[in-house]
């Protein structure tokens, strides 16, 4: 590896210490151990699969905020664990130069997977509630632009959009490794392109996606009111369409409820086939709950895994959350799984009453706090009564249930992660001076204790 790599990662490391709090820095953070570079992919370890799950569900996006803010903004950080040495994230085609590889527009880096290679079909637990989605999905898979063209998946946050998405990707990457398949999220396309404008490298930015053999694209409804982005992509989707090859969407509804999206574009996204996930059901969740313990190699007793199915709403990566939260406090604690353990692990999540403490639930309760509406809490406005309490909501949010940044973001309206980590921030600014606004925003976390 060359100085250059593991003087990027060290600075990294140095922000990141600066922007964690103490505990979960050394807890998460300090062990991380930098692999390699490959492209413009920073390879890093995670001591095992528990501390790469807990750092991309509570911390995703941070590298990349922190990448952008070091100037190094075209590199990625793909976390892995001890389990796996990063033999399966080679990208084709295979590098050339080192030299080459700087530029963010060479040639070589027309075909980037961007893949997670955690997000496997045999990960994924087939219920009734994403049975057609995953069957649709594995079908694109199987027989790219034979199958369904594009295929367009949606449904709700923490569903398994995303991660049948990379499925596809990493079954065609593994099974069909001459085909030039790239998966990016539609932000990252958006991007990407504002970026080639900027470098004056349309053409290249253009040929990089018109080219692809498969292109999964997700998050698509990041794209409403993006006009200039949506005209790019018109084009690009007409390119692949034409030449016959494999497109996947995901969204968070259905095309024709894009409201803000072209019409044509919709029309487009219409033509093939449509599949959605709805939240799972309680034996989907502890099916789940049970799978993603056998991957820890811990033992979750029947019991445990529904009660926290029970008690936890529908997003699936908030259960993951609530599995790695039990599993970190009982090694804590040197105590076994159990429900009582379960029991005291949560009683901070779960309200008393047994009802978990949601997002929703969070924003209804500040909203009437100030006497606002929650819709006020989402919007844009920078209004000065509605900033403060927009912030502590946020904060609360990240106090009191699972959620990552990118998810808080995405609940108040589609915000991006930094902001959501400057509002906390400000927060705990002003709690470290202002004593009366400390007690405030710590009776509002009580009543949810
Ligand atoms: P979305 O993109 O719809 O917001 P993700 O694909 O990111 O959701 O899924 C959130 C988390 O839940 C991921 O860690 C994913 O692996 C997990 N997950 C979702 N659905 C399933 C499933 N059916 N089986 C196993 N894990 C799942
Ligand atoms: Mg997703």
């Amino acid at each position: 590896m060359d100085n250059m790599t593991a003087d990027i990662w060290n600075k990294v490391l140095h922000a990141l210490k600066s922007r964690v709090p103490g505990p979960n820095f050394e807890t998460w953070f300090r062990p991380l151990k930098l692999l390699r570079q490959e492209q413009s992919r920073l390879l890093v370890q995670a001591p095992n699969p528990l501390a790469r799950d807990w750092i991309d569900n509570h911390y995703e996006g941070l590298f990349q905020e922190i990448l952008k803010d070091l100037g190094e903004g075209a590199l990625e950080v793909v976390l892995v664990d001890a389990t796996q040495s990063g033999e399966d994230l080679q990208l084709s085609p295979p590098e050339r130069g080192e030299a080459e590889q700087k530029k963010e527009f060479k040639k070589t880096r027309t075909y980037q997977a961007h893949l997670n290679p955690n997000y496997h079909f045999d990960r994924f637990v087939v219920g009734p509630s994403n049975r057609f989605a995953h069957a649709a999905a594995l079908a694109v898979a199987q027989n790219p632009s034979n199958s369904y063209n594009p295929l367009y998946i949606y449904g709700g946050v923490g569903l398994g959009k995303t991660h049948l998405m990379q499925s596809i990707g990493n079954y065609i990457q593994e099974n069909t490794s001459a085909s030039k398949m790239t998966y990016l999220s539609a932000e990252r396309f958006m991007n990407e392109m504002i970026s080639a404008i900027a470098h004056r490298q349309q053409p290249v930015f253009r040929e990089r996606y018109r080219q692809v053999d498969v292109l999964l694209l997700d998050d698509v409804h990041f794209l409403v009111g993006k006009t200039g982005t949506q005209e790019e992509l018109f084009h690009t989707f007409n390119a692949l369409y034409e030449s016959q090859k494999q497109i996947v969407i995901s969204s968070d509804c259905p095309p024709g409820q894009l409201q803000g999206i072209e019409e044509r574009l919709k029309s487009r996204f219409q033509w093939g086939l449509i599949a959605d996930i709805h939240p799972p059901e309680l034996e989907t969740k502890v099916a789940i709950l049970h799978k993603k313990a056998e991957a820890y190699e811990v033992i979750l007793p029947d019991d445990v895994a529904l009660f926290i199915g029970t008690h936890m709403g529908s997003n699936i990566r908030e259960l993951e959350g609530c599995l790695m939260r039990l599993i970190a406090f009982s090694s804590f604690k040197g105590q076994p799984i159990t429900l009582d353990l379960a029991k005291q692990t949560f009683e901070t999540l779960f309200k008393k009453e047994g009802r978990v403490t949601t997002v929703e639930a969070i924003q209804k309760y500040v909203a009437t706090a100030y006497k606002l509406r929650v819709q006020d809490l989402k919007s844009k406005t920078n209004r000065a009564d509605i900033v403060l309490p927009r912030q502590v909501c946020m904060f609360l949010c990240r106090e009191l249930t699972g959620a990552s940044l990118p998810e808080i973001g995405r609940r108040f309206g589609g915000k991006h992660h930094s902001t959501v980590l400057h509002s906390i921030r400000k927060v705990e600014d002003k709690m470290a001076r202002d004593l009366t606004f400390q007690q405030q925003v710590q009776s509002f976390l009580n009543s949810f204790r």
